[in-house]
């Protein structure tokens, strides 16, 4: 039997947590007051050199969870760094992530004069990943394919690395990185530090962990598949070819906040983009088509506000974090339906409040069945619009014995730790 040990999410600090003063500094000067649940239980084990799984809600602190002690046990480690040769290893699944948490560790790091830090992804020159690398970093956060590539042509040596982190892992096995990530771990050293971590943590992902870590505290700080409470769910009932309207007509009333709109392929976010341009709202497509200088721009223009309608495919559906974003259009419900509570949040982010709206047409009633099974969860349904279907919507939404959902307040949120007995035999 796992034992399980349930915590309180009581009066904490980030002091009381172990950190250190220049970390506690700079966390203060991100105006963060209070740790959160998974940085609660996080931090304290990283600290003590655990391995850890750990899953969060998205947008629950997850990276200051593992940034800030990876900092600190960098802050304390004596020996010289050397070049090509970083002492820890964050993977991400896309760039954008990449850059992002090299940006988080950056902003902790702010008081930490002899820590260094740098990033490998693609679409960018190695010349300038590999400059600081030569001169020696501490901590690398890359694309596993670029680590890979960087360490192949000897630019990089894996040799030193005692810390690694994979984050988002549940998205690096869905995007087949795993086969990378797998001969990646063949190179580090066995006796290195190893945490997980994920929005949600489906069995092979616990198997591969159990392989490749050492007597892992499996850490969770939320209810599997659910969304931030902050984030208001609301549904449109339309037939397909009234979609766009309503979008336009959505986008519309939202234009003093910042909108997301989900589609599945890339030609089609093209193509939205363009009608809605033709409609008057000028809107920016983020995919993987584009160019890496333009997926920046978008999100940089996203980011600073400049940019109000993004559409977009699933390339943002994880983990970026944009504060800012008051609407999350699902315009096509995603097929799996794990990748709805993805998307939706980009917003809510952080305590904050955002509206999701999942449109549903004739031929998707399935999926939105599926998602509400999921999120165990009725939608509120927007029906003041022109294109209200009320017979999909009495498909969908009101079967007798329907799932009819208790609100998830956070209070109802429970945290808790495992801990899972090693492996029987461990390869690396
Ligand atoms: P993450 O889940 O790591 O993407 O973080 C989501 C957002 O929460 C980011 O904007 C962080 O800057 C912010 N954040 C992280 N930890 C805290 C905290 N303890 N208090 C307030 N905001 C936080």
């Amino acid at each position: 039997m796992p034992q399980t040990e349930t915590r309180r999410t009581g009066p904490s600090s980030f002091a009381t947590l172990g950190l250190i003063e220049p970390i506690v500094r700079a966390v203060a000067a991100c105006k963060y007051t209070t740790p959160t649940p998974i940085q609660i239980t996080a931090i304290p084990a990283l600290l003590d050199g655990r391995d850890v799984i750990g899953s969060a809600q998205t947008g629950t602190g997850k990276t200051a969870a593992f940034a800030l002690p990876v900092l600190q046990r960098v802050a304390k480690m004596t020996t010289p760094r050397e070049s090509k040769s970083p002492r820890v290893l964050v993977l991400e699944p896309t760039r954008e992530l990449a850059l992002q948490v090299e940006g988080a560790f950056e902003r902790y790091a702010k008081h930490l004069r002899s820590v260094r830090i740098s990033s490998a992804f693609g679409g960018v020159g190695k010349y300038e990943q590999t400059h600081l690398l030569r001169v020696g970093v501490d901590v690398l956060v890359g694309t596993p394919g670029r680590v890979l590539d960087l360490r192949l042509q000897s630019r990089l040596d894996l040799t030193d690395v005692q810390i690694l982190i994979l984050d988002e892992a549940d998205r690096m096995f869905e995007l087949g990185f795993v086969p990378d990530v797998r001969r990646l771990l063949g190179v580090l050293p066995p006796e290195r530090q190893t945490a997980f971590f994920s929005a949600t943590l489906p069995d092979p992902i616990l198997r591969f962990a159990r392989e490749v870590m050492h007597n892992p505290l499996r850490l969770e700080a939320n209810r599997r598949s659910s969304a931030a409470p902050g984030i208001s769910q609301r549904a449109c009932f339309v037939e397909s070819a009234n979609k766009f309207p309503l979008l336009v007509e959505l986008l519309r009333r939202e234009e003093k906040g910042r909108s997301l709109v989900f589609v599945t392929a890339q030609r089609d976010a093209d193509k939205l983009a363009k009608r809605l341009e033709k409609e008057g709202v000028a809107a920016t497509v983020l995919h993987g088509g584009i160019s890496q200088t333009d997926r920046f721009a978008a999100v940089d223009g996203f980011r600073d506000g400049s940019i109000k309608v993004l559409v977009a495919t699933d390339v943002a559906a994880r983990g970026l974090d944009i504060p800012g974003i008051t609407l999350v259009v699902n315009l096509e419900l995603p097929s799996e339906p794990k990748q709805y509570v993805h998307r939706i949040g980009r917003t809510g982010r952080a305590g904050a409040s955002g509206t999701a709206i999942a449109i549903c047409d004739e031929t998707e009633r399935k999926r939105f069945q599926g998602i509400q099974t999921l999120i165990r969860q009725d939608f509120e349904p927007l029906v003041d619009h022109a294109w209200h279907a009320p017979g999909i919507m009495d498909d969908v939404m009101h079967r007798p014995g329907h799932w009819r959902a208790p609100s998830l307040h956070p209070d109802r949120v429970r945290h808790h730790a495992v801990r899972i007995p090693p492996p029987r035999s461990r390869k690396r």
